[in-house]
């Protein structure tokens, strides 16, 4: 399956970043990547400005966010239709960052479907917190999580797996972890969908990370933000 590279700047960066996609095709020229694709989600401010050095350096742009509704009275809201009018073509839902200021499941499910509606691939964020690991019951919690969060009929997604303890952390899911972990989302998504790993993918750990069974490909955040670690992680794709 062709691996998916996607970097997350949450809320970082200035205008002056819509150059770093030409930064990043100069490190690493399309060429040289015609076996994955990279993409790069930056606050949606800058989507819009992106889109043209984005597409010149052949790489695919995405939101980090959008609303359910397709329109209405939600200040400060952006919707997927405004998403895709921007030139994105991904939309991340449920990342572990916004389900911690009270997104649900079924939250995460409504925008995932407003996202497809709009032809817009939603990247479907799960993960298990710490405890719920240590207790044994990463698999059971990650298994509802995608049963609630991916909206029945949608076929067209990415699946992101990022144990919220592993986020921003350092720490990463040992290779048997992930191994195991995406085992059981591949039984449920089926053959066809991508399963990211997420969590602290760095330049190092990136070989083993991206060679584990049914990873194809990483969600990045923080090593995302210089193009020089995610042309380092790409390469190990
Ligand atoms: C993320 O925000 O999705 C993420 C995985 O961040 P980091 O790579 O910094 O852990």
């Amino acid at each position: 399956m062709r691996p998916l590279i996607a970097g997350n700047w949450k809320m970082h960066g200035d205008m002056s970043w819509v150059e770093k996609p030409a930064a990043f095709e100069a490190l690493m020229p399309a060429t040289e990547r015609k076996h994955l694709d990279i993409l790069i989600c930056p606050p949606s401010l800058f989507i819009a400005a992106m889109a043209a050095s984005c597409h010149e350096a052949n790489i695919l742009l995405g939101a980090q966010n959008c609303h359910r509704a397709e329109s209405g009275a939600h200040t400060g809201e952006v919707s997927a239709a405004m998403v895709k009018s921007a030139g994105a073509e991904f939309v991340i839902v449920g990342h572990s960052e916004r389900r911690a200021g009270g997104e649900t499941d079924e939250n995460v499910a409504t925008k995932a479907m407003a996202a497809s509606k709009q032809g817009v691939t939603p990247i479907i964020c799960v993960g298990e917190n710490l405890d719920v690991r240590e207790e044994g019951r990463a698999e059971s919690v990650v298994t509802d999580q995608i049963k609630a969060s991916v909206p029945a009929g949608v076929t067209d997604y990415v699946l992101a797996y990022e144990p919220i303890w592993a986020i921003g952390t350092g720490m990463t899911a040992t290779a048997d972890d992930i191994k195991a972990m995406h085992a059981v989302i591949r039984g449920l998504v089926g053959p066809k969908v991508r399963i990211l790993y997420g969590g602290s993918v760095k330049p190092v750990n990136a070989k083993k990370i991206l060679s584990t069974e049914n990873v194809n490909g990483a969600l990045i955040g923080g090593a995302s933000l210089e193009m020089e670690s995610l042309a380092a992680i790409a390469r190990a794709a």
